[in-house]
């Protein structure tokens, strides 16, 4: 029992669960199950009244007071709601840290780790941090007087020399989108640590299943729940994990205070979306692993961003961070911005769409699609050429996902 030490930090309800199985404190309970085993009962125990297996979607703003003050662990649902600490707890324990908080989106979460810090503050982020992060950053928190320096993460001595006196946060993304670099999460928090500094993992793309950034010594992992977690291209929602009950404190204080909080009918499409986790992203990883193993060898591609291709960069530190190297695989076709435009139009079983992580194949054109804002001039430099392709490789029969590419390929390039 650690979150649970202060009258206040009962008022999340989660005593609820401590009633039904004595073990509310959700590391505990990861402690007590492999990830695959967690996924499906952390947080969730059976309905104490009906048996329900799946927590009750509950749909009410407020809850009746045995006296004045006298709750019975929730007051209004923006504070706190038994679906929404169903998923926090089942959240926090795929992450293996003791405390979780679920917002309406990434981005809402991501926000809440940003009001940790005051006005002076500086930020180190990458330099290909999702599009989302970079406009959250330069448009809406410049204006607040925080500063931001985005450097190449994967070049620790540059991410050293960005640090500043006033530095108090490092926010990391691995693997990285679309090119799938991949930092090194106890280097960059050893020296966000060494600077005074949080280190926040923004862990989207590998999720829990894969790499779980607190055991490497993160402070904060943030999630957007509307790729893999949820899993089925159905809800938007955010989360945000950590250790440190302080942390957890005073997140759980913005998350009240500026309300971005999910409903709990999202709420329980991702604790429905998190029971497959493991068996979905094994499916992900072997399809993609496939995909880009063919793609390497085939005339008409350029070259593969894979972190599981043993010609990836960074690939020995890909395979110490991580259990797989997960479901998103790029690539560069050798033809004109026009040809590669037809390439992903001419795809069947993949569908043309931004966004990622559902059961679902989807791919894109970074150049005129995701990161059609960036300048083309800044675009190439940074490596995102028109000839680059992103897929986010689903669950169907890999077989199937080949042959659409191959006749996709054959039909745009030939
Ligand atoms: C989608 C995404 C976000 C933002 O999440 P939303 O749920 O869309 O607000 C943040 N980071 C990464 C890596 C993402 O892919």
């Amino acid at each position: 029992m650690t979150h649970h030490d202060t009258p206040d930090d009962r008022r999340d309800g989660t005593e609820q669960f401590d009633d039904l199985d004595g073990e509310a404190d959700a590391r505990a309970q990861r402690e007590g199950g492999q990830i695959e085993t967690a996924a499906i009962h952390a947080g969730q125990p059976p309905d104490e009244q009906t048996g329900a297996v799946m927590p009750p979607i509950y749909a009410t703003s407020t809850y009746v007071q045995d006296g004045p003050g006298q709750d019975r662990g929730y007051e209004y649902s923006r504070t706190g709601n038994p679906t929404r600490t169903a998923l926090e707890a089942n959240l926090a324990a795929l992450e293996g840290g003791a405390h979780g908080r679920a917002f309406a989106s990434g981005m809402a979460a991501i926000n809440t780790v940003l009001n940790l810090l005051e006005a002076g503050d500086h930020v180190i982020a990458g330099d290909d941090v999702y599009g989302g992060t970079y406009r959250l950053f330069r448009e809406v928190y410049e204006d607040y007087d925080l500063s931001f320096s985005f450097v190449d993460t994967t070049d620790l001595d540059a991410v050293g020399a960005a640090v500043r006196p006033e530095t108090a946060l490092v926010w990391v993304e691995t693997p990285t989108n679309p090119l799938m670099r991949i930092n090194d999460i106890a280097a960059l928090s050893q020296i966000a640590h060494e600077a005074g500094a949080l280190c926040a993992v923004d862990n989207t793309f590998a999720t829990p299943y894969l790499q779980r950034p607190l055991e490497h010594g993160a402070d904060i992992v943030s999630h957007s729940l509307t790729k893999y977690l949820g899993g089925h291209s159905d809800v938007v929602g955010g989360a945000l994990v950590t250790d440190d009950a302080e942390l957890n404190e005073r997140l759980g204080f913005y998350q009240n205070s500026v309300g971005a909080t999910p409903d709990p009918f999202a709420c329980f499409l991702v604790l429905r979306g998190t029971k497959t986790l493991p068996v979905r992203m094994d499916r992900h990883c072997e399809n993609a692993r496939t995909l880009a193993e063919r793609l390497d060898e085939h005339p008409a591609v350029d070259r593969v961003y894979y972190p599981g291709l043993p010609e990836h960069p960074s690939h020995e530190l890909a395979a110490e961070q991580m259990d797989d190297f997960g479901g998103m695989v790029s690539f560069e076709l050798a033809g004109s911005l026009d040809e590669v435009s037809e390439f992903v139009s001419a795809t069947e079983v993949f569908a043309l769409a931004e966004s990622l992580g559902g059961v679902e194949s989807l791919i894109e054109q970074p150049a005129t699609m995701t990161h059609a804002s960036i300048p083309r001039e800044e675009r190439l430099a940074a490596g995102l050429t028109d000839g680059l392709v992103r897929a986010s490789v689903g669950t169907e029969h890999v077989e199937d996902l080949w042959a659409d590419i191959e006749r996709a390929l054959a039909t745009a390039l030939e």
